[in-house]
């Protein structure tokens, strides 16, 4: 694990119960991996969302972030960080759909650097401002077009997309080291697949992991 940043941050006794619960829960729900568990455990979720939201931080739903868009599930952001991980360890990840910074920051603390993009310029400022906050130093967010991926920091090991593509962007398998692992979600709405796609010296392979429910890839900056 990379750094474990917060491990005091915000936590009043009420909080601590129902994040161990959340944990508990992904745990049952199959989430292995003992690190992802512990940064979901010690990251503060609650200051990632609204305050008026902040009582449902620690339950496994998917939360409003503003401009439409959605902070994921937490069983959803555990089972993409796994999935991403399990070719080993990571150095440095590009990250599409920085939202509220939520994944990122769980991310950052299990690889050595993320590189993040978000279309919504307004997201991405307040995500930086909170990822500033919690002194995580080794995220650097980008106001882009995610589709394009982020050229210049490729090739990454591991790329995570949190918006759906009805198709993968082609530069984003271009930008995908050899080795390197992609985890997507693919397809039109109500009919998105979860990918896990890796890159060898020939060809990419294609996985299949779960059906699911992302706000689309759109285009363009906004
Ligand atoms: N990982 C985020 C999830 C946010 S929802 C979190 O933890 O909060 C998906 C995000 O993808 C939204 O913020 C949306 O604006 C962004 N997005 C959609 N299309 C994009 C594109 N082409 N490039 C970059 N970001 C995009």
């Amino acid at each position: 694990m990379h750094k474990p940043y917060f491990l005091n941050h915000g936590i009043d006794k009420k909080s601590r119960y129902s994040r161990e619960r959340l944990i508990q829960r992904l745990h049952t729900q199959g989430i292995k991996s003992q690190n992802v568990l512990e940064v979901m455990r010690i990251t503060p979720r609650h200051l990632f969302v609204d305050s008026a939201l902040s009582d449902h931080a620690y339950t496994n739903h998917a939360l409003p972030i503003g401009q439409g868009q959605t902070l994921s599930q937490p069983y959803i952001v555990a089972r993409m960080t796994e999935a991403l991980l399990s070719q080993g360890t990571i150095d440095s990840v590009l990250e599409v759909g920085t939202g509220c910074g939520y994944q990122t920051a769980i991310l950052a603390q299990l690889v050595g650097k993320v590189y993040s993009v978000e279309r919504i310029k307004s997201l991405s400022e307040k995500a930086h401002k909170r990822l500033n906050y919690l002194g995580i130093d080794n995220a650097q967010l980008h106001y882009s077009d995610g589709q394009w991926g982020w050229a210049k920091d490729a090739p990454y090991q591991g790329i995570m997309v949190t918006a759906a593509p009805v198709k993968i962007p082609h530069a984003l398998l271009e930008q995908l080291a050899i080795g390197g692992c992609l985890i997507i979600p693919v397809g039109p709405p109500n009919q998105q697949v979860l990918m896990k796609i890796i890159r060898n010296r020939i060809h990419y392979e294609q996985y299949q992991l779960d059906d699911v429910s992302f706000v689309p890839l759109r285009q363009g900056l906004n």
